[in-house]
């Protein structure tokens, strides 16, 4: 199925809306003016991550959000990230679905035997020791 793209319309209409009362750009993510910094329209929900369905209807501009490459969009806990994490999730649990799992490796030390501790034997139930003959005559 293929990746759905915002049209420029779309793109339009996401930007005014993002554009506040000065007439300025702001990030969608964290409310951020953005003046002449860069930003991207963002999936809200990554294609990736969207069921066949979904991807029949068009998309609007419900979906996409405007945030700023620098502060939501590209960072190190930034958006796109985020989503590469949980589309990476997304196809591990898929796989484990249809039965690829991985197989698991045992705990360690499960294939090892049980320590037996050793029985304690009643003294009596063992034959006597022979005596040590510690001299012998020379007769
Ligand atoms: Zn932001």
């Amino acid at each position: 199925m293929k990746r759905r793209e915002f049209t420029r319309s779309h793109r339009e209409q996401i930007v005014r809306r993002a554009t506040n009362a000065a007439g300025y750009v702001t990030c969608e993510g964290c409310g951020l003016v953005l003046g002449k910094k860069p930003y991207e329209i963002d999936h809200i929900i990554p294609e990736a991550l969207r069921p066949d369905e979904d991807r029949k209807r068009p998309l609007t501009i419900a979906d996409g959000q405007l945030l700023g490459k620098e502060c939501c969009h590209r960072g190190a806990e930034g958006k796109t990230r985020q989503d590469v994490k949980r589309i990476a999730k997304a196809k591990r649990s898929a796989a484990k679905h249809m039965g690829f799992e991985r197989p698991k490796k045992p705990m360690p030390g499960r294939d090892f035997p049980k320590t037996e501790k050793p029985k304690r034997i009643a003294k009596d139930a063992l034959p006597p020791l022979p005596k040590t003959q510690l001299y012998t005559s020379r007769g």
